[in-house]
């Protein structure tokens, strides 16, 4: 069987490592870019910074993805962090999840926040329509006015009320309300939940030195890079690169975005109109080099997020606190990077990003003065977060059967557009799983049951795949 697979992110690059595993050696694979990591690549700026494509944390689901992590980059590749995550709100800082936090805020708004919270306890009004009845109905009015509406449009870019609730898993902490009066009454903090409480990142080279050291790992001569897929002849089973080179395969895995796919496709135009009701938001990253040392308030934090409307980013990284060797002299510089949402519910005026992220900074009180900064660095994303819209599964169930149908496997975070699904490991996993069907039949789990791979196995943990 001829695969040819399309894109170099982590899963282009996990169907090709499972492959090579297997010794199939009729595959090949296209990449638009010069390098490989696709959203997880990593850049050095002129001035000798290193930045993702935003903040990246890795976690693991699968033991398959750990092993490869430590292949990748060896023991001594690693840092390991205890994630500090926090809120900036009222002036004041909210360590993450914020829901458990309450007793940090102003006596007012925890009051606010607590009242709202025990007027819906016991209510019962079946299942939400969607994602700001969900928020409303869990955390009460207090809650959802002040952190949740706000700060999900924030990093969405689309209203709560027009985004589904199946995706939610393990990424929104619904209220453990022993823990909430535990924090209020004992004022403790609670920043243990959730899945990645502990994560490690490279020591050199940013996120994208993982997928640098995969793709190096492969059999030579199988990645074509600067290899821009121009047309897909889904009947005839060819495709066309821009610079005019052409391949035929049995089966196509694709990871370009779903509805590029589609729209460049001969033989798939019954597909555009659900194609078209796929949602996503743009991010602008902004990587902002400064001068000096982080204050002492920033000096361990690691991400924050910022649902306020004083600044227009929904999260900043403090980057050089991952690795000292993300910036080019850690003790004269260090740097922070933000992101800022964009869609057409939330227009962003791209030329002056850096402009509102400098002052927004500066009204969050995260920086003290212009002069600390020494540069900006910055890129836009089409494609960043697939929208978990209303609808969304629908369209999704209509056009991934009818390609599969043509020999084609829309994978990874915009080929299956499932954003609980779209984490590195996820993605890497769908690769795998997707030529592992390929080579020998077996069902994808990853795709088609986000919640059970999402789970902790009850016994083993989180390493059971
Ligand atoms: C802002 C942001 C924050 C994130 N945070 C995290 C995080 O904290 N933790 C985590 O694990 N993951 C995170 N991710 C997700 C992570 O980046 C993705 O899981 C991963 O990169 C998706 O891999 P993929 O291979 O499915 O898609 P992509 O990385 O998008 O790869 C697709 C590839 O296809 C190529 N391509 C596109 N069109 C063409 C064409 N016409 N011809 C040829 N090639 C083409 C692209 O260049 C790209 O290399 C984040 C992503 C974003 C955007």
């Amino acid at each position: 069987m001829k695969i040819l697979i399309l894109g170099a992110g982590a899963t282009g690059l996990g169907a090709a490592r499972r492959l090579a595993d297997a010794g199939h050696s009729d595959w090949e694979l296209w990449e638009q870019d010069g390098i490989p990591g696709g959203l997880s690549r990593s850049i050095t700026d002129e001035h000798g910074f290193v930045w993702d494509i935003g903040g990246h944390v890795l976690f693991s689901h699968y033991r398959t993805f750990d092993d490869l992590l430590d292949k990748a980059l060896g023991e001594g590749g690693w840092i390991d962090h205890e994630r500090e995550s926090w809120i900036r709100i009222l002036g004041t800082w909210v360590p993450y999840p914020f829901q458990y936090n309450i007793h940090r805020l102003p006596p007012a708004e925890r009051l606010r926040c607590l009242k709202g919270l025990l007027a819906v306890i016991g209510a019962n009004g079946g299942p939400p329509a969607n994602f700001e009845e969900l928020l409303r109905r869990s955390f009460g009015a207090g809650i959802a006015d002040l952190f949740m509406l706000p700060y999900n449009f924030k990093v969405w870019a689309w209203p709560p009320r027009e985004l589904s609730t199946g995706w939610i898993g393990e990424r929104v902490a619904l209220p453990d309300l022993d823990k909430i009066a535990e924090s209020i009454v004992l004022n403790k903090d609670n920043v243990s939940w959730g899945p990645n409480n502990k994560f490690r990142f490279p020591s050199r080279g940013g996120t994208g030195a993982i997928w640098r050291a995969v793709a190096s790992q492969l059999p030579p001569g199988r990645i074509h890079y600067n290899r821009r897929v121009a047309k897909i002849d889904a009947k005839r089973r060819i495709v066309t690169a821009e610079t005019g080179e052409q391949a035929s395969y049995d089966a196509l895995i694709s990871t370009i975005p779903l509805d590029a796919l589609v729209n460049r496709s001969e033989g798939l135009e019954s597909l555009r109109e659900p194609a078209g009701k796929l949602r996503y938001s743009s991010v602008h990253i902004a990587g902002v080099g400064l001068t000096g040392k982080p204050p002492a308030e920033l000096a361990n934090k690691c991400w924050m997020y910022f649902p306020e409307p004083n600044c227009p980013f929904y999260r900043v990284t403090v980057f050089s606190n991952y690795s000292p060797n993300n910036v080019p002299d850690i003790s004269k510089y260090w740097s922070l990077m933000a992101e800022v949402s964009e869609s057409p519910a939330k227009p962003v005026d791209a030329a002056s990003v850096e402009e509102t992220v400098i002052q927004g900074l500066l009204n969050a009180g995260l920086i003290e003065d212009r002069s600390q900064v020494r540069h900006v660095w910055r890129r836009r994303i089409e494609h960043g977060y697939p929208t978990p819209a209303l609808g969304r599964d629908e369209a999704l169930h209509r056009i991934l059967p009818e390609l599969e149908e043509l020999g084609i496997y829309s994978r990874g975070r915009f080929g299956a557009w499932k954003y609980e699904v779209a984490n590195q490991d996820h993605c890497y996993m769908q690769g795998v799983e997707v030529a592992n069907r390929l080579l020998n039949g077996s069902p994808e789990l990853t795709i088609w049951f986000p919640s059970i791979v999402n789970q902790m196995h009850p016994v083993y943990g989180k390493d059971w795949l």
